[in-house]
């Protein structure tokens, strides 16, 4: 029978194992800080524990920490890496380097259900959700572990579809047994499951981006699914009413598409939607594969709509695409699994 793994643990749930046996929560805080600082896979090797300790643990768990089995580098520096789970579920993670900022872009499942006609992800299918630990493994088993100052979970799957793990995740990136990282470095996407978001926003400090790919209904539903039960304009209600702490970014993602979604029909109602919101727009290129009869919309396009709603009053960026060449940008992931 496998192990368990202390990866996933919070110090409280190390405690309540250790407690009985006399040890104490500093000795659970040095457990988590050698496994989520410093990343140390092998049990005898934990930092500032009793011997007895480290035989304890060693007789009960293992860490759980698990290096990626495959990694591609970019020509501007972004790696994919490919995780295989002892039972054979495949997830990617990407590290993108830029400047000081040093991201890892994160899977919540292995592959997805929500089938976002848009997202090769969606092409691979469901192969199950990833606990905390597997989805925390992916930050600190990579060579980059140190340098990691921004963690999103925006790789393969959809958050609020694992949202426990999701949850319990974020609390050990941010918790100082953790990771240690500000909530505000931290950003968990959508593509717009109300009750999901309703509860995180109540349970977590981290930033909420949401895919928006339409303002209209009726083309959003043919892209996603997702908006068939949950349209996009009640949550983007629930977002403008929501008490915005200065500390949380709430965000849209609006893939750009030729045509499709890059009017001026599309501006002006994406402009009437979230106009006086705080809500931030983040404006990407898409990425077509395959026979893909779609095109991204022009740098020009992208810029003029960035334009128009920065005078209109809307925070708006536009995100540059990195590690297209190895199939690690966004929407990509999993373009090589079987
Ligand atoms: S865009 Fe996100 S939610 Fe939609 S299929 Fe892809 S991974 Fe899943």
């Amino acid at each position: 029978m496998a192990m368990k793994s202390l990866i996933g643990l919070s110090a409280a749930e190390i405690s309540a194992f250790i407690g009985p046996a006399g040890f104490n929560i500093k000795h659970s805080v040095s457990v988590a800080h050698s496994i989520y600082k410093k990343g140390i896979s092998d049990i005898r090797l934990i930092e500032k524990v009793p011997e007895k300790l480290k035989e304890l643990l060693n007789e009960n768990f293992s860490t759980g920490i698990f290096p990626p089995v495959e990694s591609g580098l970019s020509n501007d520096g972004t790696i994919k890496y490919l995780f295989r789970t002892s039972d054979g579920r495949l997830f990617e993670s990407v590290f993108i380097p830029d400047n000081k900022r040093n991201t890892v872009c994160v899977s919540t499942q292995s592959g997805c259900r929500m089938g976002c006609s848009f997202c090769v992800t969606a092409r691979y299918g469901f192969h199950g959700n990833l606990s905390a630990g597997e989805i925390i493994n992916q930050v600190i088993s990579i060579p980059e572990a140190q340098k990691v100052t921004h963690v999103v979970l925006m790789g393969m799957g959809e958050p609020m579809d694992n949202l426990d793990n999701v949850l319990k995740a974020c609390s050990i990136l941010t918790a100082g047994w953790g990771l240690s990282l500000s909530p505000r470095n931290i950003t968990v996407s959508t593509v717009g499951i109300t009750p999901g978001i309703e509860k995180f926003l109540a349970v977590s400090k981290c930033n909420l981006a949401l895919s928006l790919f339409s303002p209209f209904s009726l083309e959003r539903k043919t892209m996603i699914p997702a908006e068939i039960k949950y349209p996009v304009k009640g949550i983007l209600e629930l977002l403008r009413n929501y008490p915005v702490s200065k500390n949380r970014r709430l965000s849209l993602a609006y893939v750009m598409l030729k045509n499709l979604n890059d009017t001026e029909r599309h501006l002006s109602e994406l402009k009437s939607l979230i106009g006086g919101s705080g809500i931030r727009v983040n404006l990407l290129p898409y990425h077509p594969t395959g026979n893909d009869l779609h095109s991204s919309s022009s740098p020009e396009r992208m810029i003029y709509f960035k334009h128009n709603l920065v005078i209109s009053g809307i925070s708006a960026s536009i995100r540059k695409s990195r590690g297209v060449d190895i199939s690690a940008a966004c929407g990509l992931l999993a373009a090589g699994l079987k």
